[in-house]
């Protein structure tokens, strides 16, 4: 009898200490790396192009929708206040300080934007 337990008693406790010292840290954090994964930033230039709609799996090419930004507004601004009122309008047509949406052409969700 003796002799068992001295046998045991080594052993269990080479079993359990590494064991319940790994297990809580292996449950705790929920691999916060998938997360990131998922989300693919993707470089969009000003002109529509050839990807996979991350929505709907669908190999598609962009629709691309020119939106005038936060600075077209502001310069467009600036001239008003500089007195420059007929050069307000230049900025919206500048390719420079537009916004280049991308839409899925199959389930028109937005994709991204470029900045020029
Ligand atoms: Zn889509």
């Amino acid at each position: 009898m003796e002799i068992e337990m001295e046998k045991m008693d080594p052993q269990l406790n080479y079993m359990s200490a590494p064991y319940s010292y790994q297990q809580p840290p292996l449950s705790m954090p929920p691999s916060p790396h998938t997360v990131r994964t998922i989300i693919m930033p993707t470089a969009f230039s000003k002109e529509n192009q050839r990807m996979t709609c991350p929505r709907c799996n669908v190999d598609i090419n962009t629709r691309v929708e020119s939106v005038p930004n936060m600075k077209t507004h502001l310069i467009a601004f600036l001239l008003c206040v500089c007195g420059c009122c007929c050069c307000a309008p230049c900025p919206y047509f500048m390719d420079s300080c537009i916004i280049h949406k991308h839409y899925c052409p199959a389930c028109s969700s937005y994709l991204g934007e470029s900045i020029n």
